[in-house]
């Protein structure tokens, strides 16, 4: 009889054995971004959240720069050309430290780089490409509206052409990550033509940023308003590529792909700080790990999780085979958005009065992803992609 092979041991952090879907180059980039978040965000991340700021971030966009992690998955004019499974898990690792920082790598790179990169004029990429890709210009991504969120088709920014062929640019954008920071920010606005991308360096005369402040919810990340008052470009800061809103949404599938891996970060670290938690709190003299209810809680927890973390995989080897569709990514932000925030809820119950410390990372998370959950399209948008999907009936309005 033959003897029965080996099983590996049970891996707590990668139960299911996710890992094994992985190169040696996927874990070395991997390690690469978990030693990078670990090293410069972590030990800053509670002071900077509690002062709702991101101070050293154009260092800090340098830094990630140099470690290939803006325009990720893009290839040429200066961009890593990773697989889109690399990006992912550089975005889970980021996330894992903090949902602002992946939203800074985001939109740097699936908004503003993707955007110029798919719809620009080579000139347009060469002009902006290879500094976004260094971490020397930040970049933002004018779609939301104050009066138009869920709806940018009815965005009222608007671009028209005067007599010598120039574009007047007028409107608001609400909402804008890195907005305040940008060297560039690409901007939609309605024309005769309909709805067209913009290329806006953002010393143009017109153009201003002020930050909105207050927020309870990313408050490591730059959140800010973009005001356009005549804002006279020429004639080529249109992206000549992509007219029409399906040139944004494009954008947001490439955005929404990494944030079905980054909030998987999130739940990871949420879930390790109250395992740990549970181990070590002791009461009715024993671990709380220890009793029943807990366990069952960390039990699904890590159910969720790992699911997550295969989808999220499954999606990444379909978007690297060009076999990603939207509806499969709404599919993926839906279902990992609303699970992570719901671990790192139920982190927070097993830690007690202490899950609301910002000494453990759960509330932190937690609050984080309520805004994940709203942008790149909220919980309900996603469900009426996937409604008009089964059923062919589109119920958005
Ligand atoms: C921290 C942060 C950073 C952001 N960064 C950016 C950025 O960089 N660039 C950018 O362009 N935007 C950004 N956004 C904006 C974000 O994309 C929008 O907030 C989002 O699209 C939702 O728009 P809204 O807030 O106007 O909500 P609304 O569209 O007003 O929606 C309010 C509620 O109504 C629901 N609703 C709306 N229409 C329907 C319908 N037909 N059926 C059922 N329910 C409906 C929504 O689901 C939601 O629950 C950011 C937002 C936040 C919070």
């Amino acid at each position: 009889m033959a003897a029965s092979p080996k099983l590996p041991a049970f891996d707590p952090a990668d139960p299911l054995g996710v890992d094994d879907l992985l190169e040696p180059e996927d874990l070395a980039i991997r390690d690469t971004v978990r030693t990078w978040a670990a090293d410069r965000v972590l030990p800053h991340i509670a002071d900077w959240y509690e002062r709702g700021e991101l101070p050293g971030i154009r260092e800090l966009a340098r830094e990630l720069g140099s470690i290939g992690a803006l325009g990720m998955s893009l290839q040429g004019h200066g961009c890593a050309g990773a697989t889109a499974v690399q990006y992912g898990l550089a975005c889970l690792e980021l996330e894992a430290a903090d949902s602002g920082i992946r939203s800074l790598v985001s939109v740097q790179g699936s908004l503003a780089m993707y955007a110029i990169h798919r719809f620009g004029s080579e000139e347009q990429k060469q002009t902006w490409l290879p500094r976004m890709a260094a971490g020397e210009v930040i970049g933002c991504f004018g779609l939301t509206e104050p009066d138009h969120g869920s709806d940018p088709a009815n965005m009222r920014t608007h671009a028209k052409r005067d007599a010598g062929g120039d574009w007047i640019l007028n409107g608001r954008k609400m909402w804008i990550t890195n907005g305040s920071v940008a060297g560039v920010a690409v901007v939609w606005a309605q024309t005769e033509d309909g709805i067209r991308g913009f290329v806006v360096p953002t010393d143009s005369s017109g153009f201003s940023a002020p930050e909105i402040k207050h927020k309870w919810s990313l408050r490591a990340s730059v959140t800010s308003e973009l005001v356009l008052d005549d804002v006279r470009l020429p004639a080529d800061a249109v992206l000549p590529q992509g007219a029409g809103l399906r040139g944004p949404l494009s954008c947001l599938t490439h955005a929404r792909y990494g944030i079905v891996w980054g909030s998987m970060g999130a739940a990871r670290s949420s879930f390790e700080a109250a395992v740990e938690y549970a181990k070590s709190r002791e009461q009715f003299g024993r671990p709380i790990g220890g009793f029943q209810l807990t366990q069952a809680k960390l039990a699904d927890m890590a159910v969720e999780l790992h699911k997550g973390i295969l989808l999220a995989h499954h999606l990444g080897r379909r978007m690297d085979a060009g076999r990603l569709r939207p509806e499969q990514v709404s599919f993926g932000k839906l279902n990992n958005v609303r699970e992570a925030i719901d671990i790192c809820r139920t982190a927070r119950t097993i830690l007690g009065a202490n899950g609301i410390s910002l000494e453990y990372p759960v509330m932190r998370h937690a609050t984080n992803l309520e805004s994940v959950l709203t942008y790149e399209g909220t919980v309900e948008m996603h469900q009426l992609v996937l409604g008009k999907a089964l059923t062919g009936l589109d119920a958005f309005r």
